[in-house]
Order: C-alpha cells, then structure tokens, then sequence
C-alpha cells in the first residue's frame, strides 16, 4: 500500500477547489461600523490612537454615513460624546442628546441604514463609571461604589430616548445586572416592543478598551470597572452572564473584545441559539494599524483573517471599525 493513503492537499490544489470547499466566508452583511459623534460644528477629528477613526459632529456626520452606504454596510453603531457631563448622565437621555440627535438625521437621510445605539453612561457622568455612582473617602482618596439598581432607571430612559429618535437596535453595554429585563419593560412599555435588544453579554474588564477610551473620553476618574465587567480568566461565568440575558429577552448576544477571548465565542455559539456579535474593539484596531504603518505586517490579510477567524469561532455579526475598509477589500477581487 502506498504512503500516505490520505492526502489533504487534493483539496488545496487550486483558488477554484479550495473555494469551493471554504468552510466560512465574511460578507459585507456581517459588518457593523461604530461611529463617533461630537458636539460643535464643523468637526472632523483624527482620533490619534486610532488613525482612519474620526469624531464627527452633526454637521460633518453625512458625508461619514453616505460613504459606508455606499459601501453597502447594513449598520452603524453609534457612540456620542456630549458637551456637559454631570453625575448622573443626563445627557444620556435628554430628547436633543448627541446620540438622538445623530439617529434624527440619519435616519432621515438614509432610512434603511440600521442605527445601533450604545446604552451606556460613561461617556455621559462626569466621574466615567458606566451608571451611578455613591463615592466616599478612604485614606484620602475618592472611592465609589457604582450602584446597580438606580443604575437601571437611568438606562432605561436612555433606551427609550434612543428608540424614539430612530434608533433601530438599543445594544446596552454598560454591564449592571438585570439591565436587559430592565430596558426590555421601559421598551415595551413605551411602545418600542418591536426594538430589539443586542445585549453586551459578555463584557470583560479587558485592556484592548485603551484607545475608545480616549476616543469616547470616558476613562473612569476613579476606580476601574473591575466591579462590573467580567474578569478575563473567566468562561464559566460568560455562560451565566449570557443565559440571565437570554432569559431576560436579549435578542442577540456579544462577545467584547474579540480576539482573546475567541473561545467564549465558541462557547456561546455552542451553547446559544441567537445570532452572536463579535466587538473587535479598539487596541485590536489599533495594534493592527501601528504595525501596517510600521510595514511589519500585510494589514489587509491581517484584517482578513482576523475577522474570518471570529466567524469561524462562532460570531454571526462583527462590529469593527475596519468595516469600511473591508467592505472595500471585499469588493476589489481577491
Ligand atoms: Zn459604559
């Protein structure tokens, strides 16, 4: 008999052949563009840690969301970065937040664009802790404690704010307990049953949020958010974080960030049945970037195989702010 029997090249031996058994394939239906919206006019800022990234304000916001219509990318999600900040966020949910009033004119231009609105606090309270918070002081320095449940109403009135603007998917990321069931009722309840829910299930406490961080201005003034995001050597308490959302009527479930954490993915797909969302956050944009502007690494067949691997680990919908340049890549020929 002849060695070896089996051989797997017979399948590698061609682009026609290998295509033709590709076991995955990444579509610019899978992709989610984040965009930055700030107030003044006139605004387009390079954020410097995220070269290709900009903050837009309202005025400059069109020209931003026309390219990536025209790039055929289904959806946006929008990040706001507002002028005054207080204690409690209420820029978050006032009817002419930067965000509603982003939602406002998108949709009005570009009414089959979907607009994923963040539900969170901390680009909006002064102190950066993503709901509110009860500080005190220990040997000399400001602590606080970020208060869950009064967290909630405050949330639930940012979704609803969100979700009369336009907004066509409310995706609460800010990782208070029960804030899925929460924002499901106020929906509801204010009419919006219809809205679904992208729930950041699976949040981790992770370092690769360096560079938002600055982008959204929202690094915490005190403290981190250790208290709520999950600790990254965990993958049993992901199965929890995600059953309590579904559970509480999420309608998609995320995995942020995603390149370490390609695992819970897997696990998640494995486990779940509704669609699952991958955050390619921003430091993993940016390591990528550093690198291609350094001419260390092939960006493009980086990017490629960085986004097809998070498909191939479980993910349905990736949101990473390479959308637009891959939906570029994905229409040149390969
Ligand atoms: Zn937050």
């Amino acid at each position: 008999m002849n060695f070896p029997i089996v051989r797997h090249r017979r399948l590698r031996q061609s682009a026609a052949i290998r295509g033709m058994v590709r076991e995955t394939v990444l579509t610019v239906d899978d992709l989610i563009q984040p965009i930055f919206v700030t107030y003044g006019k006139g605004v387009k800022n390079e954020i410097s840690s995220m070269p290709g990234v900009f903050h837009f304000s309202l005025d400059t916001l069109e020209e931003e969301v026309k390219e990536i219509v025209d790039l055929g990318i289904p959806a946006v999600l929008l990040f706001g970065i507002p002028e005054t900040k207080d204690s409690v966020g209420t820029s978050a949910y006032a009817e002419d937040g930067i965000v509603q009033e982003a939602t406002r004119i998108i949709k009005s231009r570009y009414p089959d664009l979907l607009v994923v609105a963040d539900t969170c606090l901390c680009e909006f309270t002064d102190h950066g802790h993503c709901g509110m918070v009860h500080t005190f002081e220990r040997d000399g320095h400001v602590c606080g404690d970020v208060m869950n449940d009064e967290s909630l109403e405050l949330l639930v009135k940012t979704a609803v704010s969100q979700a009369r603007a336009g907004a066509d998917i409310i995706a609460p990321s800010n990782m208070m307990d029960g804030f899925v069931q929460a924002i499901r009722a106020g929906l509801d309840e204010a009419g919006y049953s219809h809205v679904p829910i992208m729930s950041y299930s699976v949040k981790y406490a992770s370092s690769f949020y360096g560079p938002f961080r600055e982008a959204a201005d929202s690094a915490p003034q005190f403290g981190d958010r250790k208290t709520y995001q999950m600790d990254p050597a965990n993958a049993r308490e992901a199965l929890r974080e995600a059953e309590s959302d579904v559970l509480e009527g999420a309608d998609m479930l995320m995995v942020k960030p995603a390149l370490a954490f390609m695992d819970i993915l897997r696990m998640l797909r494995d486990q779940f049945d509704l669609p699952l969302v991958a955050y390619n956050v921003s430091g993993e944009y940016s390591m990528v970037k550093a690198a291609a502007q350094q001419g260390w690494i092939n960006e493009r067949a980086i990017v490629t195989e960085m986004l097809l691997g998070m498909k191939r680990a479980g993910a349905d919908i990736i949101i990473t702010y390479f959308a637009k340049d891959m939906a570029r890549w994905l229409r040149e020929k390969q």
